[in-house]
């Protein structure tokens, strides 16, 4: 009687706080060092057992919390929730990245590049392509270049992306120079991240080596909100001159500053955005803006290319009004290598 309850008592130690033994109404228990009434037990037993045959009852007791520990493990749950709830948010944002997609979108070669024939003006014959990028996600389809390349530019990351284009490119080189006779221009989309960047004149460079020699000339389209650090632009401009490369005023008529960049800076082609082309044939008294810009640019000894043209009404209006290229859904829509190899011209004009 002496030793059972001890040996109980000693082995579990660590899950019960105390116990006491019946008899009759006598109780002997470690929460008083005095024999006491069962009336005086307060506890709730965890355990308790009826000794067969006598009056003898083993209660064991379990500890109870305290509010100290209940505060404690209050605390413990939500920092432990609130730690895996972190843990998760950070999880899905590493996953829906962005940033993160673009560079994955790169080394897994979901960009491509589609080429848009330009054609002279008088002859429809073709003189170069504008070069396009497109990214075709696993998982969201096609993306609309408007929005990555924005993208790219706001996260720093346009010039990777730029490099990545030019890899691309100098990839279907050899096949373009099979197709474009010698001297035809290839334009390229220069977005002002990376027209700043510290690496750009070496970038150029190195891409230009790269590409079948003498063959093509290469065109950097550029829209008129890049050439903001006037003083930087001029410097850029030249050099760019010098290297051989040839610049293009891009959407010529969006952006904010217009005219007073034609006169401050040289650059040889003029590409009115397709709004204005968009607006001919429905003006009653023809396009009178469209007419200014093509008499200055003109007095501006630059060469003029049409974009967006969509109907032959436009592509007569243009040629008979000077402009020296078009470009549009017209003459081809942007087209995949395999398709740009063997695309011919089937458009024709009557001349009057
Ligand atoms: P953008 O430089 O003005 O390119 C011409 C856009 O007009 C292209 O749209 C082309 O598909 C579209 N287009 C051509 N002909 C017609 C037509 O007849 N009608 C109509 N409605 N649209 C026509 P896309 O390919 O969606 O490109 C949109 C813009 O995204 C480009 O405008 C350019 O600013 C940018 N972009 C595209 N590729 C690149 C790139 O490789 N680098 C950079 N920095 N920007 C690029
Ligand atoms: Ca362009
Ligand atoms: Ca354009």
């Amino acid at each position: 009687l002496n030793l059972t309850p001890y040996l109980l008592y000693t082995a579990r130690q660590d899950e019960f706080a105390g116990i006491s033994l019946i008899i009759g109404d006598t109780v002997f228990s470690t929460y008083s060092n005095r024999i006491t009434h069962v009336s005086e037990l307060k506890e709730r037993p965890a355990r308790s057992s009826k000794i067969e045959g006598l009056p003898l009852t083993v209660n064991l007791y379990a500890e109870s919390w305290t509010m100290e520990d209940l505060v404690f493990a209050l605390l413990f749950g939500l920092l432990c929730g609130s730690s895996i709830g972190v843990l998760c948010f950070y999880w899905l944002m590493m996953r829906a990245n962005p940033r993160k997609e673009i560079l994955t979108g790169i080394k897994q070669n979901q960009f491509h590049v589609v080429y848009q024939p330009v054609v002279g003006a008088s002859d429809l014959q073709m003189r170069g392509v504008e070069v396009l990028m497109r990214w075709q996600h696993p998982g969201a389809g096609a993306i609309p270049p408007d929005a990555f390349i924005n993208f790219a530019e706001a996260q720093q990351l346009i010039v990777p992306l730029t490099l990545h284009l030019f890899d691309l490119i100098l990839r279907d080189a050899p096949a373009l120079a099979k197709r474009l006779p010698p001297g035809s221009k290839l334009g390229i989309n220069i977005s002002p991240g990376h027209l700043h960047a510290e690496s750009f004149k070496d970038d150029m460079r190195k891409f230009a080596a790269s590409l079948p020699p003498d063959h093509f000339q290469i065109v950097l389209e550029i829209t008129e909100r890049d050439m903001l650090n006037q003083r930087e632009a001029t410097k850029l401009f030249e050099w760019l001159h010098l290297e051989g490369f040839e610049i293009a005023v891009d959407d010529f008529g969006t952006g904010h500053s217009a005219l007073i960049y034609l006169e401050r800076f040289t650059m040889d082609y003029l590409k009115i955005d397709r709004g204005f082309v968009n607006a001919i044939g429905m003006e009653t008294v023809t396009s009178p803006v469209l007419d200014a810009v093509l008499t200055l640019a003109r007095r501006l000894n630059m060469v003029t290319v049409a974009e967006g043209v969509e109907t032959p009404e436009q592509a007569k209006w243009l040629r008979d009004h000077d402009v020296n290229l078009l470009q549009g859904y017209w003459i081809s829509r942007p087209l995949p290598l395999e398709q740009f190899l063997n695309w011919q011209p089937d458009i024709h004009l009557d001349r009057e």
